[in-house]
């Protein structure tokens, strides 16, 4: 039977990305590469929209994550985080694994962080030396308000490091514009790529701060990649050369369609797949602040998301994703990011009826479909 990924990463790969990591293996430290690494890189640019060097690593995104972490941060130094989920929470363990003081803000599942909020604890912590945030929480299924953050952060000597991972490509980042000193992201979700690469950049204020850094780093260490990526045009390790070649194409194809183009088709998936999910009966985790690259709707009581993602998954093939943690069992967690377009919406919401249908939640068949096909009738 024909599978479909909806998760929130991985998420699905275009056969032309496919065809082009298919090739036969070539060697890493040859012109050959060298061409596709700096293309790769290059087409990155936009994306994060900065013209600072975007660095590849070999790592899943968590691996960018660390970068920031260890070059930016030494031990014994402060840094505040935004807790607004499972990827926030990382940022909390990775500064601490690291000998950093996390300081955290909290802020309820769906919610986003209130500037407001960050400023107070910018004065209540005006040793930190940092503040990391997720522009789009996956698990929650909310965005933060980036910019104004880089408004408070570029004032003082606090760098902004942002985890890019479920909203480069999705929607817009400034980077340069607003102040961001670090943006990561990963290749498995909006990329449209298989896991396994992680891309970083660093404002010049943050590179000043990587070199005087004296925290310990190896692998991750952003000095040594940035020369060899940059003034020798290769890596400093084995790279996944197959994923670098595919990013390339990757990258081709969502610059041929057009940034806005891309960003507005998020837009009109996450739309519809939320005016779906209303018209089921379902809640909305994040309603005043969706990401538009995950969608997440809430359970009536009684219902166990786990079994409607098992019942999607095992009878109709269709793969999404129930909440973590706190929400698990009441979350249910669609993707729709990357190689999709607006009929993929009516195809997971389809499955979603079925299996809500199948385990006894009531509403009129058809009412999610037909509320995500009027929202796509009215695009144009
Ligand atoms: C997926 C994701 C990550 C983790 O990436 P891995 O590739 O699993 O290491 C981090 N942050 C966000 C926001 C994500 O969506």
């Amino acid at each position: 039977m024909k599978k479909y990924l909806f998760t929130p990463g991985p998420a699905p790969v275009p056969p032309e990305v496919l065809l082009e990591m298919a090739q036969p293996l070539i060697h890493h430290r040859t012109p050959e590469f060298s061409v596709v690494l700096d293309s790769a890189r290059e087409r990155m640019k936009p994306l994060y929209g900065t013209r600072q060097e975007v660095i590849l690593l070999t790592a899943s995104g968590t691996g960018a994550m660390e970068a920031a972490v260890t070059n930016l941060l030494q031990p014994g130094e402060e840094a505040i985080f935004v807790n607004g989920g499972k990827f926030g929470e990382r940022w909390g363990k990775l500064i601490e694994a690291h000998g950093g003081v996390a300081r955290e803000i909290k802020v309820e599942w769906g919610r986003a962080v209130r500037v407001e909020q960050v400023a107070e604890a910018l004065r209540a912590y005006p040793r930190a030396r940092a503040l990391f945030v997720q522009a789009s929480e996956t698990s929650s299924c909310a965005l933060h308000p980036i910019e104004p953050l880089g408004a408070l952060t570029r004032e003082r000597d606090v760098m902004l490091v942002v985890d890019g991972i479920t909203s480069v490509g999705v929607i817009e980042q400034k980077m340069d514009a607003w102040g961001i000193d670090a943006l990561v992201t990963g290749s498995q979700k909006a990329l449209m790529l298989p896991p396994g690469l992680a891309m970083i950049a660093l404002s010049e204020r943050a590179l000043e701060r990587m070199k005087k850094n004296r925290a310990p780093r190896y692998y991750f260490d952003l000095r040594r990649e940035l020369k060899a990526q940059c003034e020798e045009h290769i890596t400093a390790y084995t790279p996944a050369v197959g994923l670098v070649f595919g990013l390339r194409k990757s990258l081709e194809l969502i610059l041929a369609e057009g940034l806005p183009q891309v960003f507005a088709r998020h837009e009109l998936m996450a739309r519809a797949t939320r005016a779906a999910g209303v018209a089921l009966g379902l809640g909305l985790i994040a309603p005043d602040n969706p990401a538009p690259g995950v969608t997440g709707l809430l359970a009536p009581e009684g219902l166990d998301t786990g079994k409607v993602v098992r019942a999607m998954r095992d009878r109709l093939g269709v793969s999404v994703q129930g909440g973590q943690d706190q929400m698990k069992g009441r979350l249910i967690r669609i993707g729709h990011m990357g190689h999709m377009g607006p009929l993929d919406v009516l195809v997971v919401i389809g499955a979603l009826e079925i299996a809500l249908k199948q385990l006894g939640h009531r509403f009129a068949s058809g009412a999610g479909v037909a509320a995500a096909q009027a929202v796509i009738e009215s695009w144009n």
